[in-house]
């Protein structure tokens, strides 16, 4: 432990949602640098074996008796929430599911933590916060206008937040993330959501033959190939972000949102290229209509963090993004997931 983390020494970070796909690489990394972590996680989407490291606590924030116990139970210094849900389409046919846990439940967070005293919360915000852009990249600062309740749901919390600094001294940083993408690069952890939505996941499945195409959604947006672009960051590039946030908090840092994202920005037609490069397999597509609540580009400045919080991408071409999450699915790891051992026979 070296001089800094003399500070963390006995504290643990709290992590909602640890056992999901950033919550748990933030966690290995949390561990690599020698933090202390308690997931706490409702395992409806997470996965038990994705939390590698530290304690783990089987709970829902709409269980206040049991967000208490954990408080009480362990001493808390600071709480990164990831705990939500998270799919655009969904969230466009039941914004109830939304608003229910990504706010409501969120504030029974916000409640424990403050009854404990802890006031640091890294929060996990999303691009979908900005609705169609009106520039290319995004910076922190342009308007919000969601187009979708998961985005609504997450700006809303973002806002909550910043209320709870004025009235009750909480800190917090907001990450907006664009396309989490990629796995753990020792292979160990990766990108595991039943039913997975997810482009780059749903394009690799396609080669290993477990689906038999890929739908394209929407090919008459405003763009060059008529596709959505997006901007994809690896996984553990968010996590270290995490990791910097935490840091920037204990050092009495202020509260700030930040964009995080790769600044490159690719259409899903050329994310398939990419993808059929590196799996050196042919990847069969469909058209097929938009998917409700898409906006058509989303690109991140991250300059701000990089200046503020020295943040840097270490994987930044989406061809190594790629790699890792194919290296992830090749170790067979991804069989967490039964569905995909079903179909492979190995059940
Ligand atoms: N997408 C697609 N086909 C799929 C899944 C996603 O064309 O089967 C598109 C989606 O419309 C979006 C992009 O790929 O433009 C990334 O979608 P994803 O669900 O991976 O992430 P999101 O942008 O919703 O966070």
């Amino acid at each position: 432990m070296n001089n800094e983390l003399t500070f963390w020494k006995d504290k643990k970070i709290l992590v909602t949602g640890g056992a999901g796909y950033i919550g748990s690489h933030t966690v290995k990394e949390l561990t690599k640098r020698g933090f202390e972590t308690v997931v706490y996680d409702n395992l409806e989407k997470g996965h038990r074996e994705a939390v590698v490291d530290g304690e783990f606590v089987l709970g829902d924030l709409a269980d206040l008796d049991t967000l208490r116990e954990t408080f009480t139970k362990h001493r808390i210094d600071s709480v990164i929430h990831f705990a939500a849900d998270s799919e655009v389409g969904e969230s466009v046919k039941n914004p109830a599911k939304y608003f229910q846990n990504n706010v409501a439940n969120g504030l029974n967070l916000l409640r424990v933590m403050l009854e404990n005293g802890v006031k640091k919360i890294v929060f996990s915000s999303t691009a979908a916060v900005y609705g169609e852009p009106e520039r290319i990249p995004i910076l922190e600062s342009d308007k919000t206008l969601p187009t979708n309740p998961y985005g609504e749901s997450k700006l809303i919390f973002e806002n909550i937040l910043k209320y709870y600094e004025l009235a009750y001294g909480l800190r917090y940083i907001s990450l907006r993330y664009f396309n989490a993408a990629g796995a753990d690069p020792d292979g160990l952890i990766g990108e595991d959501h039943n039913p997975e939505t997810h482009l780059i996941p749903l394009v690799l499945q396609t080669a290993l033959g477990l689906k038999d195409e890929v739908e394209i959604f929407g090919t008459d947006y405003d763009t060059p190939d008529g596709t959505c672009i997006r901007d994809y960051i690896h996984v553990t590039d968010l996590a270290e972000a995490h990791i910097l946030a935490l840091e920037a908090l204990a050092k009495g840092g202020e509260s700030k949102i930040y964009n995080l994202g790769n600044g490159n920005g690719y259409s899903v037609k050329e994310v398939i290229e990419v993808a059929k490069k590196v799996v050196r397999r042919e990847i069969k597509t469909v058209l097929s209509e938009r998917r409700q609540g898409d906006p058509s580009i989303l690109v991140a400045s991250s300059e701000k963090i990089m200046r503020e919080l020295g943040w840097k991408p270490k994987y930044e071409k989406l061809e190594t993004i790629i790699e890792t999450a194919w290296n992830w699915y090749k170790s067979n790891r991804a069989g967490w997931n039964m569905e995909i051992l079903y179909k492979r026979g190995d059940l």
